[in-house]
């Protein structure tokens, strides 16, 4: 039969019929550790980040990995290990960080909703930058950053409204949307900024969407960006850096989105062309670094052949892969086992959810039985960092691959686990038996 479309090749890729992660036989992690697993290449992660590192060779650059992606201690320390900075946006993010041995000073702090006590948790751990969502939090973060005695380092997210006309793939760079501070209002802030004394004002961020796949929408946000560095910096207010973001785009079903190194190279092109070549520079992918990275693991329980639609029933579910139920989002579905048949039939992929939504692909043409393993691809960004204990089911293991080496970094969760933090409601006063 044809080989199934794989993203994420080299790395995942059938060694005679078996499906591989680098060297490591999925079918036998599937033994060792059971399923639903998560697995995610070392190699494609670092391959991930290079194609940014190439992009930008000879810059001021500080990568900082979206970690809300995926936030597995053995994945931040991946990046850490490779001199990745990082993009949290919780003080539970922030604590990641540090526990897996990333620095703070590589930090930078995104989020419309930041509390007075994360602010205080960042502030002392001296991460390089807040990215500033409104005037309110702009006050707040004053406040708290003199009753510390300290200044708080501050970019502005400022909403460059990227015509959704021509670039329908953007979410949250647009006027409508509750992110970052409206075009108009970008310079009035930046002033306000300067004169307050716990905020030192050290550059401009920018964050316009997620899963892009056209050039067009960075190339008009940069021009844009630039266009306010230029208006702020005749304002007196210096720009130390320009962060672009993150949000391009992964191949789940065919996709062919801008190539890392290829796009900001074009970028730094325009950069070159209007005077700001040695300006330091940041950005903030999440997907992009560890989407392809991944697969999660799953077996088939059962068949439910109809008349209308038929069933394939796997034990992983919208608690462990929710982006099919929260945005109709598509994941290629593969035998571990490449069948030496092609399919004859199509499967409605469900978990065991009790919920209609709980469907992981539809249409799918497997050829399956009962027992069979599957791989769910491209599940390394948005899939555990989502999961949820929806039905009482425990959060999947997850496992790291190096060469024909294999890490265990999160165990699969107990019941035990998930009912650690309860406790039974004391019964009534009077109800007891007499
Ligand atoms: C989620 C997020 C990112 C990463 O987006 P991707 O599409 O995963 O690259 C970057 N910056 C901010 C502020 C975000 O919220």
């Amino acid at each position: 039969m044809t080989t199934p479309h794989l993203p994420g090749q080299p790395q995942l890729a059938y060694q005679g019929d078996e499906l591989f992660m680098e060297q490591v036989r999925l079918s036998d992690l599937a033994k060792e550790y059971g399923t639903p697993l998560f697995v995610y290449s070392k190699a494609c992660m670092l391959s991930a980040l290079n194609a940014y590192q190439q992009g930008f060779s000879g810059r001021e650059v500080q990568i900082c990995y979206a970690m809300k992606a995926n936030p597995a201690l053995g994945v931040i320390a991946v990046f850490a290990q490779a001199g990745c900075g990082f993009d949290v946006v919780s003080g539970g993010e922030l604590a990641r960080v540090l526990a897996a041995g990333g620095r703070a000073d590589k930090v930078i702090f995104s989020g419309v909703g930041k509390t007075r006590c994360e602010m205080r948790q960042a502030l002392a751990a001296r991460i390089a930058c807040f990215n500033v969502e409104s005037e309110e939090e702009l006050e707040v973060l004053n406040e708290v950053a003199l009753s510390m005695g300290v200044r708080a380092p501050i970019s502005l997210r400022v909403n460059p409204n990227v015509d959704p006309k021509t670039h329908p793939y953007i979410s949250t760079g647009l006027k409508s949307s509750k992110f970052g501070v409206a075009h108009e209002r970008v310079l009035p802030v930046y002033q306000r900024a300067a004169a307050l004394p716990g905020i030192e004002v050290v550059g401009i961020d920018c964050h316009i969407g997620s899963q892009i796949t056209q050039e067009g929408p960075y190339l008009d946000m940069v021009d844009r960006m630039l266009d306010m560095v230029e208006a702020i910096e005749k304002c007196g207010v210096h720009i130390h850096h320009i962060d672009f973001g993150g949000g391009l785009g992964i191949d789940y079903n065919g996709e062919t989105p801008p190539d890392a190194t290829q796009l900001w190279k074009k970028l730094l092109h325009k950069l070159d062309a209007r005077g700001f070549g040695a300006r330091r520079l940041l950005v903030e992918p999440g997907r992009s670094l560890v989407g392809n990275a991944g697969v999660c693991v799953s077996e088939v329980l059962y068949l439910k052949p109809g008349e209308h639609k038929s069933f394939c029933i796997i034990d992983a579910a919208m608690n462990d892969l929710p982006r099919p139920a929260m945005y109709q989002a598509y994941h290629q579905i593969v035998p571990l086992r490449c069948p030496n048949r092609d399919a004859d039939a199509t499967w409605e992929v469900v978990g065991p959810v009790c919920e209609s939504g709980d469907w992981i692909g539809h249409d799918r043409a497997l050829d399956v039985n009962p027992g069979d393993l599957l791989a769910v691809l491209s599940a390394g960004a948005y899939c555990m960092s989502m999961a949820s204990n929806y039905n009482s089911r425990g959060r999947a293991a997850e496992v790291l691959v190096d060469h024909h080496q294999s890490h265990l970094i999160r165990r699969r969760e107990s019941i035990a686990d998930q009912m650690r933090q309860e406790m039974p409601a004391p019964e009534s006063a009077g109800s007891a038996a007499t």
